[in-house]
């Protein structure tokens, strides 16, 4: 692998209400312009880690009564978030740890204060994803 060829770009993109800013993105430059991610499976590997690193708040209740409830103590979430600044470190294998700098849609709990992201509809799952795309395409990252 020609290591020395790897370059690090920063990313920033904007979908719903999700901002994402990867400051440090390894790719390789594409002789044809712009760049590639750094290894082909990159893509496929780097979202669900990143995915899997998010405070997600738990369900509970019947399939007839759904609520969303805290990960940590169990108490009841109110289902509006407001925008907050979180910083995560994903580890994608062979690479060295990437810094991923979001606000999100947070809900603090009631009870123990703990940041939580209180999902319905998987919008947030997409709204991150698709800041991502655009961050990517702006800076012409290619798959
Ligand atoms: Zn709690």
């Amino acid at each position: 692998m020609a290591s020395e060829s790897v370059l690090h770009v920063a990313i920033s993109g904007r979908a719903g209400r999700v901002e994402a800013r990867v400051p440090a993105l390894p790719v390789r430059p594409d002789p044809r312009g712009g760049y590639r991610f750094v290894d082909p499976d990159f893509g496929a590997s780097f979202f669900p880690l990143l995915w899997d690193e998010m405070p997600l708040a738990d369900r509970s209740g019947s399939p007839w009564a759904r609520r969303d409830v805290c990960f940590a103590c169990r108490a009841t979430l109110p289902d509006d978030g407001h925008p907050e600044r979180m910083l995560f470190g994903v580890v994608v294998p062979k690479l060295d740890p990437i810094e991923v700098d979001l606000v999100l849609p947070i809900t603090r709990c009631a009870s123990c204060d703990e940041p939580q992201i209180v999902e319905r509809n998987r919008s947030v799952e997409m709204d991150l994803s698709n800041a991502l795309v655009a961050g990517l395409d702006a800076a012409r990252v290619r798959a």
